[in-house]
């Protein structure tokens, strides 16, 4: 019965009473691209480029090297959109040739687009490649960066986008508190928010997610960061643009209705999650979903926002 409820879920992604919230794919690089296509994504919510950086961890990778990477996947989504997330070196990511070697605190230190703003030659030969892979091809480019604090990286990394002559949309991951408490400020630089709740949830808690002794604190439930969501939600809605959620939050079906009732308008997650939050989506209202979303965020605990959001859904 499963499996005819998923093969009977294809399509675009959507609420029962049709409210589109269109389910994208995050890929690690163009050998995730078949499964993402395979899945009916509706284009890419999350193209990690790191692991380009990583096959050669003294130098970063030639400007043809990455052209020809990031044509690769652009070209899988001829229609669909394409959100590429800009290099993201450092914490659980190190590059030997980028990342500083002596923080004490490596996760909040030089990491994400701190260090590409201090190694602009990098971020420029990353957004000319991304510039000639996109040139001419019919795809919608997004470019994203990650660990946006305040208005100030916003801004920088938009210009950065500008100056490298950049034919796309220009937005900020949503992975520090920051960020989602001032999101109206960094909407003024930026067209769309992607909320990185893994990162978000790590640092809304204190809370190392390479350490499983905290990882209750990792709980995407957590209505805290249901909050966070929330406030970022609607401050893209009041300025008229778009709230992805890229991080493992979005590939929890229950939660995918949650954070939908939350106003978030996009869902990336890994293609294996596509037909199970499609099929998830597709028996809700949106009307629900708000409802879920409420119930969600008045509770303690994520525990209890879990079972709020599934009584609220389940008609109890
Ligand atoms: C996140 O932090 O939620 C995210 C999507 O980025 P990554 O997991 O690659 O840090
Ligand atoms: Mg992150």
């Amino acid at each position: 019965e499963r499996k005819a409820a998923l093969s009977a879920s294809t399509g675009p992604g959507a609420t029962s009473d049709g409210h589109k919230v269109p389910l994208l794919a995050n890929v690690g690089g163009p050998a995730d691209v078949p499964a993402a296509v395979e899945a009916g994504a509706e284009g890419v919510g999350l193209f990690r480029t790191e692991f380009l950086f990583l096959d050669d961890s003294k130098t970063a990778p030639s400007e043809e090297k990455q052209v020809e990477a990031y044509r690769q996947v652009l070209e899988a989504f001829p229609e669909g959109r394409v959100v590429v997330r800009v290099l993201d070196a450092g914490a659980d990511k190190p590059l030997d040739f980028l990342t500083p070697a002596d923080e004490p605190n490596p996760a909040l230190g030089v990491r994400g687009l701190r260090t590409l703003l201090d190694h602009p030659d990098v971020l420029r030969t990353q957004l000319t490649a991304l510039a000639k892979a996109s040139d001419g091809l019919p795809v919608y480019l997004e470019v994203m960066a990650p660990m946006v604090a305040d208005r100030t990286d916003a801004k920088a990394f938009a210009d950065a986008c500008r100056e490298a002559g950049l034919r796309a949309k220009f937005g900020a991951m949503v992975e520090i508190p920051s960020a989602a408490l001032r999101a109206r400020s960094i909407l003024q630089e930026v067209e769309f928010l992607s909320l990185g709740t893994n990162d978000l949830a790590q640092y809304t808690f204190a809370a190392d997610r390479q350490v499983g002794a905290v990882s209750r604190l990792q709980d995407p439930w957590q209505p805290a960061l249901l909050d966070l969501v929330a406030l970022s939600a609607e401050a893209t809605k009041a300025e008229g643009k778009s709230c992805g959620v890229c991080g493992e939050a979005a590939s929890d079906p229950l939660l995918a209705c949650v954070l939908t009732g939350l106003g978030v308008t996009s869902l990336s997650m890994g293609a294996a999650s596509i037909p199970y939050v499609r099929a998830t989506l597709a028996k809700y209202t949106l009307a629900q979903c708000e409802r879920a979303a409420s119930a969600a965020r008045a509770a303690d605990t994520a525990e209890e926002a879990r079972i709020a959001a599934q009584a609220v859904l389940s008609g109890e």
